[in-house]
C-alpha cells in the first residue's frame, strides 16, 4: 500500500498486516485493563515499534527505540509541566537569525531556508528537524557565554539538516501522523512537536562526526572564532548529567573525548582574524530575553 503516488520522490509505504496489528492491540487492551491503565504506555511502544518497523521511507525501514517508561514519564511531565512554548522576543530572534545568516552566507545554493526557534524550556538541548528547522532550547542558550558558542551548536545542527541525518533519526522517534504532517508541510510549527518527539533519539556516531567536522568547517568559512564552538563543547562535556533529568543535548549527542579532540585540532588550523559576530550587543542580555 502506498500512501503517496509512485511518481513522488518520497515514498512512504506501510506493510503492516491487520491481523498482526490486531493481535498487538488485543494484548495491549488486556494488559491495560489489568494494570489499571499504566500498561497503555508500554502498549503504545509496542504498536509504534511494530508500525515503524513495517514502514519504509525512501526505501529505509524505521526502528522505534523509545521505551514505555519514556512515554510514561513524558506523559507525567506533560500533566504537571505547562506545555513548552517558544520564546517570542523579537530582539533575541533577530540576533539568532543573524548568526544563522552569517553561517549560511558562504554556503550559497543551500536548498533550505533555516527556521530558528527558541523553545521556552529549561532543558539543555538543541534539535535539528528535517526541512530546515533548528530548535534551540532556552536552557542551552543560557549556557552559552558568547554568540560564537551558540554559532558552533547551530553549525552542527545545520549540518545535520544539510546532510539529511535528521530525516532518518527523527522519523525513528516520531508518530506516523506527525511524520505525514511534516512530509506534507501541513503544520504551522512542527518544530516544537518534533523537539519533544526526538528527546530520546541518538544520531549515529558517524553522523555526529560529520556534523562536527562540517559544522566546524562552516564556522571557519564564515570567519567566526572557532574557539567558541570548542568552548561550548567543553562546557557541555563538563556538565554533570543528573539522574532523572530530562533528555539533554548529550543524550542525543554522545560525549566522547575524541570528538572534542578533533574539534580542537580543526580549530587550531584557522588562519584568519575572526569577525565580530554581533557587534555592540550584550550577549548576556540577548540570551536571557525569553518571553
Ligand atoms: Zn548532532
Amino acid at each position: 500500500m502506498h500512501a503517496a503516488p509512485p511518481q513522488t520522490v518520497r515514498r512512504l509505504s506501510l506493510q503492516a498486516t491487520g491481523g498482526e496489528l490486531f493481535g498487538i492491540y488485543a494484548i495491549n487492551l488486556f494488559f491495560t485493563i489489568l494494570t489499571l491503565g499504566v500498561y497503555y504506555f508500554w502498549g503504545k511502544t509496542r504498536v509504534r515499534r511494530y508500525l515503524l518497523s513495517q514502514t519504509e521511507f525512501d526505501g529505509d525501514r524505521f526502528e522505534w527505540h523509545g521505551t514505555g517508561k519514556e512515554l510514561f514519564i513524558g506523559f507525567l511531565k506533560a500533566l504537571i509541566v505547562p506545555r513548552p512554548d517558544r520564546c517570542r522576543d523579537a530582539e533575541q530572534q533577530r540576533a539568532l537569525e543573524r548568526i544563522a545568516a552569517v553561517l549560511l552566507a558562504p554556503a550559497s545554493g543551500t536548498p533550505y531556508t533555516m527556521q530558528i526557534t527558541v523553545a521556552d524550556n529549561r532543558d539543555v538541548n538543541g534539535v535539528a528537524a528535517p526541512g530546515g528547522s533548528v530548535v534551540i532550547f532556552r536552557g542551552l542558550l543560557e549556557e552559552t557565554a558568547r554568540p560564537e558558542e551558540l554559532a558552533g551548536v547551530m553549525a552542527h545542527e545545520i549540518q545535520h539538516i544539510l546532510h539529511r541525518h535528521g530525516t532518518r533519526a527523527v522519523f525513528r522517534e516520531m508518530s506516523l501522523g506527525l511524520l505525514l504532517r511534516i512530509a506534507t508541510g501541513g503544520s504551522g510549527l512542527p518544530s516544537l512537536d518534533v523537539a519533544r518527539a526526538v528527546g530520546g533519539l541518538r544520531y549515529r556516531r558517524g553522523d555526529e562526526e560529520a556534523a562536527d567536522r562540517d559544522g566546524m568547517a562552516m564556522v571557519q568559512r564564515a570567519r567566526i572564532d572557532p574557539q567558541g564552538m570548542v568552548a561550548m563543547y567543553e562546557r557541555l562535556q563538563r556538565r554533570p548529567e543528573r539522574r532523572g533529568e530530562p533528555p539533554t543535548y548529550l543524550s542525543s549527542h554522545p560525549r566522547t573525548a575524541e570528538r572534542l579532540a578533533s574539534l580542537k585540532r580543526q580549530a587550531a588550523e584557522a588562519r584568519y582574524t575572526p569577525v565580530a559576530l554581533l557587534p555592540g550587543r550584550r550577549w548576556s542580555h540577548i540570551r536571557a530575553r525569553c518571553k
